[in-house]
Parts: structure tokens; sequence; C-alpha cells
């Protein structure tokens, strides 16, 4: 990664890792526990920040994969994004360092793991389940909005639990700060809205399609637009063809949401507000947006 005099290492002021010097980190700050997972371009450990004790995770990137893949740029991006959101259901970064061949993210640790592997160990979740976390993801996207944060890749590959069961989006490699309609082209095809399959500008209401299509499949276990090739893909979601099995049994209220999230004219699709206010999220969503219960097996 090449960082410029603009893009300077965070200095050590994150209230949840105190340290109250304008010192900068480094990985003799920390002692580095077990590998908690693998990504693209390195691995994330548990660690403890020696002096407060806080446990952190540890992303590790290596430069040169960085550099190969042309993915400078993104991650630039991601920390000047990610180290500015403070929400419950927005996973933290406190901050970031460097070496000659590494750079380092240091994260709040998401106790609970990722969703994926709890949606794939249940199937599909509980209707009280799903509300509560299309609800907090609902709130955490009002929040990014507000501060014309547009998330662009929500999916349960970004979505991790944290230490009391509440979701923490994890991910803003793909996502965007601006004041304007973007048109550039990104995400995984399942979770993609109409206008960015055909490349025309978009705005925030992609999210709301994301979340739509989340929605399904915390109900259903498997994402509405699904097939074989992604040319198939691409059709199904610009004909908006959604479909709702018959198995699992599926309230109407919840399809009723869904249906409201998956307009394919994005002025159409129910405001974020307005969804914390559905029927079937103020039945379903627990209130604290804490979700206790998780999955056996
Ligand atoms: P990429 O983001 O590079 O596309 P990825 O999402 O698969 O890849 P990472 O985000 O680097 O990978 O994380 C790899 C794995 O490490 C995750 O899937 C998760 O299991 C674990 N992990 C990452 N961050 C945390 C965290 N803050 N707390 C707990 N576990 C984490
Ligand atoms: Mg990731």
């Amino acid at each position: 990664m090449e960082i410029t005099s603009e893009t300077q290492p965070q200095e050590k002021v994150s209230s949840e890792v105190p340290a109250a010097e304008k010192q900068r980190w480094t990985l003799n700050d920390f002692d580095i526990g077990k590998p908690l997972g693998r990504g693209k371009f390195g691995h994330v450990y548990l660690a403890r920040e020696k002096k407060s004790n806080h446990i952190v995770a540890i992303k590790v990137l290596f430069k040169i994969q960085l550099r190969q893949s042309q993915f400078e740029n993104q991650l630039r991006r991601e920390i000047e994004i990610q180290s500015h959101l403070h929400h419950p259901n927005i996973l933290r970064l406190y901050g970031y360092f460097y070496d000659h061949k590494r750079a380092y993210l240091i994260l709040e640790y998401a106790a609970k793991g990722e969703l994926y592997k709890e949606l794939q160990k249940c199937k599909f979740f509980s209707e009280k389940r799903a509300a509560t976390y299309v609800a907090s993801l609902a709130r955490a996207l009002i929040y990014c909005h507000g501060k014309h944060v547009i998330h662009r890749d929500i999916k349960p590959e970004n979505l991790l639990i944290g230490p009391q069961g509440e979701l923490k989006i994890a991910d803003f490699g793909w996502s965007v700060h601006t004041f304007n309609r973007r048109r550039t082209m990104c995400g995984t095809l399942d979770y993609l809205s109409p206008e960015m399959i055909e490349s025309i500008e978009h705005d925030a209401s992609v999210d709301i399609w994301s979340l739509g299509v989340l929605c399904y499949e915390f109900l259903y276990g498997v994402s509405p637009f699904e097939a074989k090739e992604h040319s198939d893909t691409c059709r199904r979601i610009l004909q908006v063809d959604l479909k709702f099995p018959t198995k699992p049994i599926v309230s109407s209220a919840a399809k009723d949401l869904i249906s409201q999230m998956l307009m394919k004219d994005s002025c159409q699709r129910l405001p974020l507000h307005k969804l914390l206010e559905h029927p079937w999220i103020i039945q379903n969503a627990e209130p604290c947006g804490i979700y206790k219960d998780l999955c056996k097996g």
C-alpha cells in the first residue's frame, strides 16, 4: 500500500482503546492471539492492546498483494470511511499502521463470528431473528446515508455478530462517500440492484434493494434471484422476477415488506425510516437489536 503524505497513520486517540499520548500504533503495542480467519489479502488475528488490555481484531494485509490487485485505493477508502463511522451495528475501525511489508487494521472484535456461518447452520432464520437483523441494518444504513456513505455491498459475508448477538456491518471495501449519484459498477451479483446492473446512476437506495435481498435470504435461506448463469441472475434482477417459495412458511407481512424494498424503480423503494415502522418489523424485531439464541450445529 502506498501511503501518501495525506494519509498518515491514525494517532492513538480512540476512546475505546485508550492511550492518551499522541503516538502512533506499532505491532509492539499488541499481544497477538489466535487467528480468526483469512481474507483475500491476509489474515485476521485476535489481539490485546497491552496498555488497556482491550481485545481487538487485527487484520494484516500484504502490501504486495494489494498492489498487484490494485486494491490500494479501495483499502484507503475503506479506512477513511469506516474510521469515521460510530454506530452499534457498524464494526469499529480504531486505527491502522503499517511496516514495509504489511498494513494492519485495528478492528472491533466481533466475538460471535460470521453471520454467513450462522445462516448456513440454521438454513434460514425465524421471523423474529430476521426482523431484528433487518431493523438493525436499517438503523445502521440510515446512519451511513446521513453521512453520505453508501455501502453498496450488503450481504451475509460482510456481517459479523458481536458479543451480545448484535449485528455488525464489517466490510466497507465497496462503499463510497458521496454527495453525487454514482455510476461505478461494483458489488456481488446476487445483491446488485437493477440500476447497478444497467450501470446507470445510482444512489443510497441501492442499499434498500440489497437489504430486501438479504431479508429474503434470511427467511428462505436462498437469495431471490439466484441462477446458475450470471446472465440469468441479471435477467431475473432486471425483470424483478421475485417468487416466494411455499416452504419455509413466511408471513404475508414479511413478503409485503420484501416486495416494497425490491422495487425496480429506486424512488418507489420503501425508505428505511418507513421500514422501521412496518408492521412486520414492529411485531417481530427485538427493540434493542439483540438476538441471543444462536443456531446449534
Ligand atoms: P475480504 O474482506 O478480503 O474480501 P473476507 O471478508 O473473507 O475477505 P476478512 O474480512 O479479511 O475476510 O476476514 C476474514 C475472516 O476473519 C472473516 O470471515 C471472519 O471470520 C474473521 N474476522 C474478520 N474480522 C473480524 C472481527 N473484527 N472479529 C471477529 N472475526 C473477524
Ligand atoms: Mg471481508
